[in-house]
């Protein structure tokens, strides 16, 4: 497996790839790997003939008082397991590489979807994860690429950018991979003390909760929002950012579960903010269809 660290090198790989005919696949991360990374490998791996993972810290996603700076990297250990799993090339570029003297354009994805959720509590978070994902697809071109739902909004954004600016790229989608408690995966479970790791389940618990409401035939949105606050709010270790709920997948503002609705919590466990969702979905009145 080879490790790239320049956009030339990683330009001329992509390019023998193309020019043999071969499917080219892009898993593009910020590094210290777990199983939700490599779900998204081997997805990959399975539908493409060449893939790369991208393994960079994107300071311009972090607002000033985030994790950059403590944000866990560990590139061998990430090298070691994505050659398990079959990927091809890892590009690390240098953020002189990315972001050269000069640099000065960015992308940005209207508010439609950006102004709530993660969007509206880091602010211009998206438009480095937009304008990041613009130059990882403009330097490794990909066929396909992959991204985890455990960032619902994140991938709403990407599938929105591409969209309108007719690039040449199928975003594949991957289901959140959880640890046996329940607990999504994330670099971030790092930080957590052995305490707030247990704690930190309640999340999950909660995003059951508002599951077992919906298939109970409960659909206001409002008073779901109010049972998973309640539920994260008793426990003394978790400290809550937000509970939303929108319709999925536009996100829009509904207070009555109708359809597919994201439920999306963030929560503070100490220094480690914590996101995880689940896709709610009421099921259809049999009076709709008499
Ligand atoms: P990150 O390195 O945290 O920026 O994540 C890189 C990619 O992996 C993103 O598309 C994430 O949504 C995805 N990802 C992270 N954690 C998980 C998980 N637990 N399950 C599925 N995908 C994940």
């Amino acid at each position: 497996m080879r490790i790239i660290k320049n956009v030339k090198e990683m330009k001329e790989f992509t390019a023998r790839a193309k020019e043999s005919g071969k499917i080219v696949g892009l898993v593009p991360t910020m590094g210290y790997f777990h199983q939700g990374h490599l779900a998204l490998m081997e997805k990959a791996v399975q539908q493409c003939d060449v893939v790369i993972t991208s393994v960079y810290v994107n300071p311009l996603q972090f607002g000033p008082k985030e994790d950059f700076a403590s944000y866990p990297r560990d590139l061998q250990r990430d090298a070691a397991m994505a050659e398990e799993v079959g990927v091809d090339a890892i590009f690390s570029p240098a953020d002189g590489e990315m972001y050269p003297e000069g640099f000065d354009t960015t992308v940005s994805v209207g508010e439609s979807l950006t102004n709530k959720l993660c969007g509206l509590k880091r602010p211009g978070h998206f438009t480095g994860v937009a304008t990041v994902v613009t130059k990882l697809f403009n330097i490794v071109k990909p066929d396909k690429a992959y991204f985890g739902l455990k960032d619902a909004q994140q991938v709403l954004v990407i599938k929105r950018m591409v969209e309108d600016l007719n690039m040449d790229v199928e975003i594949i989608p991957v289901p959140i991979v959880r640890e046996s408690d329940g607990l999504a995966m994330s670099s971030r479970n790092v930080y957590l003390t052995s305490e707030q790791r247990k704690a930190a389940v309640v999340l999950y618990q909660s995003l059951k909760l508002a599951e077992q409401q919906v298939k109970k035939g409960h659909i206001d949105a409002v008073e779901i929002c109010r049972q998973v606050k309640e539920k994260i709010n008793n426990e003394p270790l978790a400290e809550l950012d937000y509970v939303e709920i929108y319709s999925y997948p536009d996100l829009k503002f509904i207070d009555k579960i109708e359809g597919r609705a994201l439920l999306a919590v963030a929560v503070k466990f100490g220094r480690a903010r914590l996101i995880d969702n689940i896709i709610l979905e009421a099921q259809k009145d049999v009076s709709d269809s008499i």
